[in-house]
């Protein structure tokens, strides 16, 4: 018998990702399509309903397990609903139902983040380990955890929202209500914004040099190649956003005691300009036990880790 797929699919905040997926995490086909954007949510989940017809009419039904999506937001994992994204624009959307009436298939929902935590598990630590947090670092910042090889969820399917831990209890207001969060700090779009502020402000820097004077094109990659020119203002953003990272994974490495932390996203691509500062703030901020067991894993899925594994999940579940 022909070995069972599953289809994932990763609804971000810019583009969608669905691709067929196998037990072993391998993707046999992907597409890819941007994020509906202003139109109602029922339109949107009709045209990824679409896209995924695609993958699915071209599978032996029978071959199909059913259908995992990850979607960036807080979920509702046991109604397949999304309470609430930001970055969608989405409010108290059934998606669970819209997909499964469209494609005739078993459908989960879950957070993106979980999604790529499971991913990290299954396919990157091969189940190996028990314990393991997986940090996305994105536009914000996204985490899941695993807790003695299963997803934990916590009481409302919220868990692991490491971005919206407090870093400065009087800092800038956040999107989700609360101020001083983490990913107002870490990630593309607070790096951009505080490289943007300095040189306004006055500071020298290859950075400007780099995007030729047009401050908005100024993103992570950019600060990263300054940085290795030896910039000075590009070494402290990212001394920082390691530094303050490390400050929040130091917490979670006494909380949570993983085996593994797992970081993906563009920020991870960055190697030690950003992993030496986080090393060095575990090993001074968490007990001498966990610090020494952590292993600190730069993503290798990177990009798929969603669609891969909101497939997992649905292959994990359906069975
Ligand atoms: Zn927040």
């Amino acid at each position: 018998m022909a070995e069972p797929l599953a289809l994932g699919i990763d609804i971000g905040g810019t583009g969608v990702k669905l691709g067929l997926v196998d037990r072993n995490g391998r993707i046999s086909s992907l597409r890819k399509m941007p994020t509906p954007k202003g139109v109602p949510a029922i339109q949107a989940a009709e045209a990824i309903a679409e896209e995924a017809s695609k993958l699915v009419g071209a599978v032996q039904a029978s071959r199909l397990t059913g259908v995992g999506v990850g979607v960036a937001g807080d979920i509702d994992s046991q109604a397949g609903v999304v309470r609430m994204s930001p970055n969608l624009g989405w409010r108290q959307v059934p998606i669970r139902r819209l997909l499964a009436n469209a494609l005739g298939r078993p459908v989960l929902v879950e957070n993106d983040a979980n999604v790529a935590a499971w991913a990290a598990f299954r396919v990157e630590a091969k189940a190996r380990v028990r314990n393991l947090l997986c940090v996305t670092l994105g536009t914000g910042i996204g985490g899941g955890i695993v807790v003695d090889g299963r997803l934990y969820r916590g009481a409302t399917g919220t868990a692991g929202e490491i971005g919206h831990t407090t870093l400065d209890p009087n800092g800038h207001p956040c999107a989700c209500g609360n101020r001083g969060c983490l990913e107002r700090y870490v990630g593309a779009r607070a790096m951009s914004e505080e490289a943007r502020r300095a040189i306004k402000g006055g500071e020298k820097s290859q950075i400007a040099k780099l995007v030729k004077g047009d401050l908005s094109k100024i993103e992570p990659l950019i600060v990263q190649r300054a940085a290795r020119q030896g910039d000075r203002l590009a070494k402290r953003l990212w001394k920082d956003a390691g530094e303050r990272l490390g400050i929040s994974l130091a917490s979670m490495v006494n909380v949570l005691n993983p085996d593994w932390i797992v970081l993906s996203g563009g920020l991870s691509r960055a190697g030690g300009l950003l992993l030496d500062p986080v090393r060095r703030m575990i090993k001074e901020r968490s007990f001498q036990a966990p610090a020494r067991a952590v292993k600190l894993v730069i993503s290798r899925l990177d990009q798929d880790l969603g669609t891969v594994g909101a497939a997992l999940l649905a292959h994990d579940s359906f069975n």
